[in-house]
């Protein structure tokens, strides 16, 4: 059998590293795009800044600025009048502080030259026509955003590899970038195969299947920051499979559904062995075990199982990463978090099995997960129901209520 030696379950993380092995982006291939629509793309290049964050020094609160000396002898019972010689507004000059008095500021408002520490207004009093009280001696450079203490111009703000979210095109805004330069989204042929699929939109007879897969790999790869190259369905013939194939060259990932377990009409292992190349075939785990990794030609190629969550728990753990490293993403998986099993489980030893859960939180910070119910790999919508995949590792048959596992929460 072609793939891993013949009854040998691969595992999940080496099949994701051989994976990750065929997807390596292209160096040349990265474009300039505004920030409006950066968002969920990745920088093939720094983000530097153009001019120091903030510009200026400038106040942290609304108040006055002081020189320190002047009120350091100030307290609550030995209040410190000092006349207010200016008055300074976010989006004003710099001005200047003359000893012995203050400028009342704004948050924001450059601090004058001069000054070198800002009293919130909480820390003053009123004191008739002109003058403030000041109940507390500040220390020297308090409530000062200094020039630069962000990021000094010049610096990077953002390395390549990061996926922009909408905090990082704020800090790209902030430094003066407009535009971006990131990895050309990649295109991805997504191809259904199964004689009893029909188009969504298409009113399926009781024995036909809405080709849901399709809709859901389209939009997992857009999220991913990928384009679709739609293939439609394909039904369970080699010929037609090979034929169909043939319009993902140039593509830079085929993802096909269907047609890759051990049954007599499941022809995709036959024909990528005869098109490319297959790397891996038949994982320990659950659902996804007949994903087969390879190639079509040169372009790489993952097969996932028709089985709708089968589909979408093989895209997350197997189709997202290879979409973020072929666009240079520095963070392919997502991060794994602590969950608390919430009643107690069985599974099989041998397969690294995904269950479908609900969270509820709990008093030690770590959500309890309950089945969303149930756990078939046909069955859709425990999958929605679902806010996270509960990881039962390999090894372990019996997972009862209070272990401690970990699961990767549905985005
Ligand atoms: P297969 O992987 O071809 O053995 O299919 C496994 C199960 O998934 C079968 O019940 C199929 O009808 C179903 N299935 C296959 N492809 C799709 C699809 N594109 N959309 C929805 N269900 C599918
Ligand atoms: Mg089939």
């Amino acid at each position: 059998m072609p793939g891993n030696p013949a009854s040998q379950l691969m595992p999940v993380a080496v099949a994701q590293e051989r994976l990750l092995g065929l997807v390596t982006p292209r160096a040349t291939a990265e474009e300039l795009v505004p920030l409006d629509r950066a968002r969920g793309r990745v920088l093939s290049r720094p983000v530097t800044a153009r001019w120091a964050l903030p510009g200026c020094d400038n106040s942290e609160m609304d108040g006055f600025a002081v020189r320190a000396d002047d009120c350091a002898t100030a307290s609550p019972t030995t209040p410190v009048p000092l006349p207010v010689a200016g008055d300074a507004r976010a989006g004003a000059v710099i001005g200047t502080l003359a000893r012995g008095t203050v400028v009342a500021v704004a948050t924001g408002a450059p601090v004058p030259l001069g000054a070198d520490a800002i009293v919130p207004i909480e820390d003053t009093r009123q004191d008739g026509e002109g003058s403030v009280l000041f109940l507390a001696a500040p220390r020297p450079g308090q409530h000062v955003r200094h020039a630069g203490e962000d990021l000094e111009s010049g610096k990077v703000m953002l390395p390549p590899g990061r996926r922009l979210r909408p905090v990082d095109i704020a800090a790209c805004a902030a430094v003066g970038g407009s535009s971006v330069w990131v990895r050309r989204r990649p295109r991805v042929a997504v191809l259904s195969g199964g004689d009893e699929l029909v188009p969504v939109g298409a009113v399926p007879a009781p024995h036909q299947v809405t080709d849901s897969n399709a809709a859901m790999l389209s939009a997992a790869v857009a999220e991913a920051g990928g384009e679709v190259i739609a293939l439609g369905i394909v039904g369970d013939s080699p010929d037609a499979l090979r034929e169909r194939l043939h319009g993902a060259s140039g593509c830079d990932l085929i993802i096909t559904s269907g047609g890759v377990s051990v049954g007599r009409y499941d022809y995709v292992g036959q024909v990528v062995g005869e098109l490319g190349s297959i790397e891996a075939w038949r994982l320990a785990m659950r659902p996804g075990k007949p994903l087969l990794i390879g190639r079509v030609g040169d372009v790489p190629m993952l097969g996932l199982p028709g089985n709708p969550v089968s589909a979408a728990v093989t895209f997350e753990l197997f189709g997202r990463p290879a979409l973020l490293a072929l666009q240079g993403a520095s963070q392919v998986h997502r991060r794994h978090v602590a969950l608390r099993v919430g009643e107690d489980l069985e599974t099989r030893a041998d397969l690294e099995t995904y269950l479908r859960v609900r969270l509820t939180d709990a008093s030690d910070g770590i959500p309890v997960a309950t089945l969303s119910g149930g756990q078939r790999s046909s069955m859709l919508r425990s999958l929605t129901d679902a806010e996270a995949l509960l990881i039962v590792p390999v090894g372990m048959s019996r997972a009862p209520a209070g272990t401690l596992l970990t699961g990767l929460e549905l985005g």
